[in-house]
């Protein structure tokens, strides 16, 4: 037997952390037991299809290095991969179920259904489908069917206890009393629902191993039912706990920042979130304290060492991660990252400018800061007044008592012009003007608030003496007058 296992987003979006990691469990675990992986498109939800999302699956699995076996890869392959290219298959096994008297058409209005679940939500019950169709007479069936009435098809679900033998969640069971009712498995627009289309996918796709998110265990056991209606012999199952953001939230679309497309814009390497994700969930430790090698961590993953409880991506952790990436990278492949270095950086600013920008002024102020930055979009952050003049936009009236502006300010500059030298005043070494300022009343920490505005814009960032370093002494003092100018207007106009 050929392990085989399947990854099976639906195409609804960009595709986050949560759902890398369901596809690097299922790589590994085929991986590791000569198996095969497929990619399945699962987009029975129409209206939720954002179509330029399946294109993106498959850019993201292939720039992690985790790049499946099978999938629609070619035009021929669609109607292999892509549920929506599969409508018929699923009707004819419906319908097999119907002829067994194992599902049945429901006529109910969404009216109807929206009246239940109220009903259900006001007095505190479970929402149920009452089954109400299951008990019309043969004669009544035909009597909708020929006046044309719209139908869904219901699975005929026994109540009974099911349990879920998981390989991570161990035995789960469930009592089917409590369920919704008989489920929905056609809907009236002819697609499956997800329970049917994904049964039958398994089954025709002899997936062995379920691997996929949490969320759907609860599901299980009328995928159980299902594959026992057919008469088929179901795959083992093995959830993996949900990831969670920071906040303790469901990852969903709205958490932009975790889509893997995102990150790696941002500079993020595939190895620092292959490593990050498989170290917070579990089942692989690592040998050393350096990033291992998808190589390795094949050869050391055991399914059944993941993690139990929920995890919650750490920023900070997934930051340190790829900051040892970047250094093996400046190391080691410095042109690879100088190029999407550039590529993200033109998309912030001007083109012409990072153009014109060498590689060596760019590892410079790369570097400057001593490894500070985990991901380009920091650095970006931080540097970027390198490259776009700060708009003034501060309160003015926090630099009253620094008395008249331009004299103060001036006086500070001319000192700078005079004594400052590139050569040996790195970093924060501007500490003549502190004596001169102590020499002449002024606030030294106000002094260098107001340096620091006129170049940014705020009170965050690089010390003001890096800033100074950075930019030269002529291009400081220009953007700091340009700074005297703004606040003179500013305070003089109120
Ligand atoms: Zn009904």
């Amino acid at each position: 037997m050929v392990i085989t296992v399947r990854f099976a987003p639906s195409p609804t979006g960009f595709l986050h952390l949560g759902g890398l990691r369901t596809a690097l469990y299922n790589y590994l675990f085929a991986r590791k037991h000569d198996g095969q992986f497929l990619l399945r498109i699962e987009d029975t939800d129409q209206q939720r299809v954002v179509p330029s999302s399946i294109g993106d699956i498959i850019n993201v699995l292939n720039w992690a290095g985790i790049k499946p076996d099978k999938g629609p890869f070619s035009q021929e392959d669609v109607p292999n991969y892509v549920q929506s290219a599969r409508i018929k298959l699923y009707n004819e096994k419906a319908n097999e179920l119907l002829d067994k008297g194992l599902a049945y058409r429901c006529f109910c209005s969404t009216t109807r259904l929206d009246l239940l679940r109220r009903e259900a939500i006001k007095n505190r019950s479970i929402p149920r489908y009452d089954n109400r169709c299951r008990h019309l007479t043969d004669k009544e069936v035909d009597e909708k069917l020929s006046s044309n009435a719209r139908y869904a098809v219901r699975f005929r679900c026994e109540e009974q206890i099911i349990s879920v033998d998981d390989l991570i969640f161990d035995e789960t069971t469930f009592d089917l009393k409590n369920s919704e009712g008989d489920f929905v498995i056609i809907k009236s627009d002819s697609f499956p629902s997800y329970h049917l289309a994904n049964v039958i996918d398994d089954h025709s796709m002899n997936v062995t191993h379920v691997l996929r998110g949490e969320e759907w265990l609860l599901s299980t056991p009328k995928h159980l039912m299902i594959y026992k209606a057919f008469g088929w012999e179901p795959p083992r199952f093995a959830h993996i706990p949900i990831i969670l953001n920071e906040d303790g939230k469901k990852l969903s679309k709205r958490h932009q920042d975790l889509g893997v497309m995102n990150l790696k814009s941002r500079g993020f390497y595939p190895e620092t979130i292959i490593n990050y994700l498989i170290l917070s969930a579990g089942g692989y430790e690592p040998k050393s304290p350096r990033m291992s090698t998808l190589e390795e961590i094949v050869e050391n993953f055991d399914l059944t060492k993941i993690n139990r409880a929920r995890c919650k991506i750490s920023h900070s952790k997934l930051k340190a991660f790829n900051r040892q990436a970047i250094k093996i990278k400046l190391e080691e492949d410095r042109k690879g990252f100088l190029s999407s270095l550039r590529d993200y950086l033109k998309q912030r600013f001007t083109s012409e400018l990072i153009n014109d920008e060498t590689d060596e002024h760019l590892i410079f102020l790369f570097t400057e800061s001593q490894g500070r930055y985990s991901n380009f979009g920091e650095f970006a952050d931080e540097i970027g007044f390198v490259w776009t003049e700060c708009q003034p936009s501060w309160s003015c009236d926090q630099f009253i008592p620094l008395g008249d502006i331009e004299k103060s300010i001036e006086s500070v500059l001319n000192l700078i012009a005079k004594e400052w030298d590139s050569s040996e005043s790195r970093i924060d070494k501007l500490s003549f003007v502190k004596t001169f300022c102590s020499e002449n009343k002024f606030d030294y920490r106000l002094v260098m608030k107001f340096l620091r505005y006129s170049l940014v814009n705020h009170e965050i960032g690089l010390p003001v003496g890096q800033m100074l370093f950075i930019l030269g002494k002529e291009e400081f003092i220009r953007r700091v007058r340009n700074g005297i100018q703004y606040t003179k207007s500013q305070l003089a106009s109120t």
